[in-house]
């Protein structure tokens, strides 16, 4: 099956570059020039899988671009092209919602890598036929077969990537887990990001969980080591 991927860059030698690149790799893609021309790329092409996002662009940011797609969907895989000197533009773009970044200049084995593990993470598995479909953690409900999770009865909205790293918690319930196994776990083994992802992917997870997102009680850490779902 092709994969569709989105490439919003406004540096036209930049975007076709990329698309240069992923076309040689097999990829089906969608150019946008503007934040504005991504949105629109995107209701015309609902079957994209991953969105490239550059930050600096004409009309909007690229961070307003992936609160806007993440407002509407939270199945696309997002990753956020930053300059090397916006170190700060890291966090910020996870917090609203990317799932990866990649940091200019990039090689285009970087990205592809980065864009087939995003593809591999965003499909996800079918579950096994043995598989009940759902974990049952009060107030938590983690239905594996759509992967979705609840609170309360309440869906509560998540990215792909979230939605892994609950399941690997409640796989793993009250079991301490090294920030670098959740790298592995989620991430894949062939990620060659850094383990800061993680921190920022749990911070986001815990505004949207916890009752009170800096008195976590879910999500726990554990100090120098990683996290532990409950106590
Ligand atoms: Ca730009």
């Amino acid at each position: 099956m092709s994969k569709k991927v989105l490439v919003l860059e406004d540096e036209a030698n930049i975007r076709s570059f990329i698309v240069i690149n992923l076309k040689r790799a097999g990829y089906e893609t969608v150019e946008a020039g503007t934040g504005q021309e991504a949105l629109d790329q995107l209701r015309g092409n609902p079957d994209v899988n991953v969105a490239l996002l550059d930050v600096m662009l004409p009309d909007m940011d690229g961070f307003e671009v992936c609160r806007r797609i993440r407002a509407g969907d939270n199945h696309i895989g997002i990753i956020m092209l930053t300059a090397r000197t916006q170190e700060m533009d890291k966090v910020t773009g996870l917090m609203t919602g990317a799932d990866d970044y990649v940091t200019k200049p990039f090689s285009p084995a970087e990205l592809t890598a980065r864009i087939d593990a995003l593809c591999r993470r965003t499909t996800g598995e079918p579950a096994a036929a043995a598989d009940p479909g759902e974990i049952s953690c009060p107030p938590f409900l983690l239905n594996t077969r759509n992967r979705t999770l609840e609170k309360n009865g309440q869906r509560v909205k998540l990215t792909q990537v979230e939605y892994s790293i609950v399941k690997l918690f409640m796989d793993n319930i009250g079991k301490a887990l090294a920030r670098e196994e959740i790298l592995d776990a989620v991430w894949g083994k062939d990620y060659f990001g850094e383990v800061k992802i993680v921190d920022v992917n749990i911070r986001r997870l815990r505004i949207k969980i916890e009752d009170d997102p800096t008195n976590p009680t879910y999500i726990t850490t554990v100090w120098g080591y990683g996290y532990k779902w409950g106590f």
